[in-house]
């Protein structure tokens, strides 16, 4: 397997530090509002990421946190907490609305099929690992007190801003003249903040240093070395973290643990664009999951047109490229219950289907290249030359890493619309109707559309239909 590096700037072979085993952080999201399609797409390339790995025999150990604390509206230790100052507009309190918001996240996941992470972890349930960290960072010499805050003093390492490529030197005469006056260095960065100017943070725990709370970027490093160790795989993120957060998590663990590297293997994904530029929740369409599944996409569909871009590119949404993006997603699912209706997977591969295969998981061993893979995908399937009994095999090996849900596919003709719960309601229903019980036939009419599924009867008895 080989994968882009961003430390290095170049694509590597993958080589783990524990023989068989990977261990990958993930930052996750920052929970005051849903999380637009391009957090998700993040996401998306994180979980393709893992299962690429899995795919290629490494058991992985996928960390994500959840930032319900210290991450503020700047980069720069400027602004105000996202949680809190959502807390003020809206009158809930921070824990309801992180509770809230980590909730809906993860219901966003596990419609776009994302494989739950070993561990989630959130930063309030972590407060005394990020404060034994800035501890261990005091006592290194790497730390300062002003003005009640606790600083990372950029100036106590020598290769501070490694992973961007800093030229500290531009960087210090371009720096703005309003950041805190406290600071030794413009870019030394808050560990924990105490005296400053969010005096009304809702959330605030006792520490050696005073009542206050962390920095966003000591959360990632403290709960990473936590649940990974001192010296891990992967560290994963969306490009906007390269210059602030991942330099600084970089410069505080390897601080902390006096080793390095940290972290071997870097790996970024590109933006969403929109019409304005990158998707972002100040800016532009704030798209989420289910303002795409109002305009009438399937969850998958999003994931699908997430495969059409290498991780690595800017992807430009538009409902024209959606509607692409689910036309083909729907013709697959379409053929593969036709293929499902009149042949099984077959139980070995021959020639070649194998060689599809094997294409496919080249093209994803080697960065990712999900378009190239899914491009042997359909050459695969317009192949007459290949038995739709071995297609269907290595469609559900494909799907391994694609993570569509193409083993869950009924064969054509064998679908039915709802759930069990949904067809026992119907029965209740027509039992009602026999007994010319209305009342209670029309309620179980209302619950079902309340599940999203309108009843119609048909001279071959009722059906279900999905209501729009
Ligand atoms: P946040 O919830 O703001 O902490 O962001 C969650 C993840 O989404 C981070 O890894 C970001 O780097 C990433 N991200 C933010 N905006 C975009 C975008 N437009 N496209 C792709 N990823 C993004
Ligand atoms: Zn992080």
């Amino acid at each position: 397997m080989k994968i882009y590096n961003t430390m290095s700037r170049r694509i590597e072979d993958f080589v783990p530090i524990h023989e068989g085993k990977v261990g990958m952080y993930c930052c996750g999201p920052t929970v005051y509002n849903f999380a637009h399609i391009g957090n998700l797409r993040t996401f998306i390339f994180e979980d393709i990421l893992r299962r690429t790995l899995e795919v290629a025999g490494y058991e992985v150990r996928h960390v994500m946190n959840i930032t319900d604390v210290g991450h503020l509206t700047g980069d720069g230790d400027d602004g105000e907490d996202k949680i809190s100052k959502r807390s003020k507009e809206t009158g809930k309190t921070v824990w309801d609305i992180a509770a809230f918001y980590t909730d809906a996240f993860l219901k966003d996941e596990k419609a776009l099929n994302i494989e739950p992470p070993v561990v989630v972890c959130r930063a309030t349930d972590h407060i005394a690992d990020m404060i034994a960290m800035i501890e261990e960072l005091e006592k290194n010499g790497h730390t300062y007190i002003a003005d009640g805050n606790v600083y990372f003093s950029i100036d106590s390492i020598d290769d501070y801003g490694k992973l961007a490529r800093l030229n500290l030197d531009e960087l210090m005469s371009g720096a703005r003249i309003d950041v805190d006056s406290a600071k030794k260095n413009p870019k030394d960065f808050v560990l924990w903040f105490t005296n400053s100017k969010f005096k009304d943070q809702a959330m605030v725990w006792p520490s050696p240093w005073g009542v206050g709370y962390p920095g966003w970027h000591i959360e990632c490093s403290a709960m990473s070395c936590k649940y990974l160790g001192k010296h891990f795989d992967i560290h994963c993120g969306g490009i906007d973290a390269i210059p602030v957060h991942h330099t600084n998590e970089i410069a505080q663990s390897e601080a902390a643990s006096g080793e390095k590297p940290w972290v071997k293997y870097w790996c970024h994904g590109e933006f969403l664009l929109n019409d304005t530029g990158k998707m972002s929740k100040s800016s532009g369409e704030f798209l989420t999951l289910s303002v795409l599944i109002s305009k009438g996409y399937d969850p998958l569909d999003y994931r699908y047109f997430c495969l059409t871009g290498h991780y690595r590119s800017q992807l430009k949404y538009s409902e024209e490229a959606m509607d692409h993006a689910r036309a083909a997603r729907q013709s697959l699912f379409q053929k593969v219950a036709e293929m499902k209706a009149s042949a099984s997977p077959s139980s070995e591969i021959s020639g070649k289907a194998e060689e599809y295969l094997k294409e496919f998981d080249d093209a994803m061993m080697n960065d990712l290249r999900a378009p190239q893979a899914l491009g042997r995908l359909w050459t695969m399937m317009k192949d007459q030359s290949v038995s739709d009994a071995d297609k269907l095999a290595v469609l559900i090996k494909m799907d391994r890493i694609l993570g569509l849900g193409l083993d869950k596919i009924e064969a054509a003709g064998e679908s039915k619309v709802g759930g069990p719960e949904e067809w026992a309601l119907v029965e209740k229903r027509a039992e009602a109707k026999k007994n010319r019980d209305f009342a209670i036939a029309d309620s179980i009419r209302a619950e079902l559309l309340e599940r999203g599924f309108v009843v119609k009867d048909t001279p071959k008895g009722p059906v279900l239909e999905k209501s729009v």
